[in-house]
């Protein structure tokens, strides 16, 4: 088994907010990330896929085809958008790190199996917030 990585970046809007709660309780438990008009991130998408070498090309994932997939289901999506405001899949949820990963998750992983004719699957989302804040996801359970 081999695994490979593509890593890609977008920049986006947000704001922690939990709508059953007052806007005290949203600045006390989200600080600065419950800011009402908004504030933005540089994002850095780490994707990982693993499978077996085609033995005619030598690739577990041909590198061009996962950068499209990612542009098309995600990048598109979320860059330079408002991620409470812009992005269907994200409504009603709240934007951190680990939903984020897990919404991507949801979208890549079916993709880069037909693409791929399940020769690659997916293995694991990194999501950077910050250089030193990120999510990791690799498709367990969630009760
Ligand atoms: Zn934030």
């Amino acid at each position: 088994m081999v695994y490979i990585s593509k890593q890609v970046h977008f920049s986006a809007a947000h704001k922690l907010y939990n709508p059953a709660w007052s806007r005290e309780k949203n600045e006390e438990v989200f600080g600065a990330c419950a800011n009402e008009n908004w504030h933005g991130h540089n994002f850095e998408l780490i994707v990982t896929v693993k499978g077996e070498p085609d033995p005619d090309t030598g690739f577990v994932m041909n590198f061009k085809e996962l950068k499209r997939i990612i542009e098309d289901c995600i990048l598109e999506k979320v860059d330079h958008k408002n991620l409470n405001v812009d992005v269907p899949f994200l409504k009603d949820r709240i934007t951190s790190c680990e939903n984020l990963v897990v919404s991507f998750w949801k979208i890549l992983q079916p993709e880069i199996a037909v693409v791929s004719n399940n020769r690659a699957a997916l293995h694991k989302l990194k999501l950077f917030e910050t250089p030193t804040s990120y999510a990791e996801y690799s498709g367990e359970k969630l009760s």
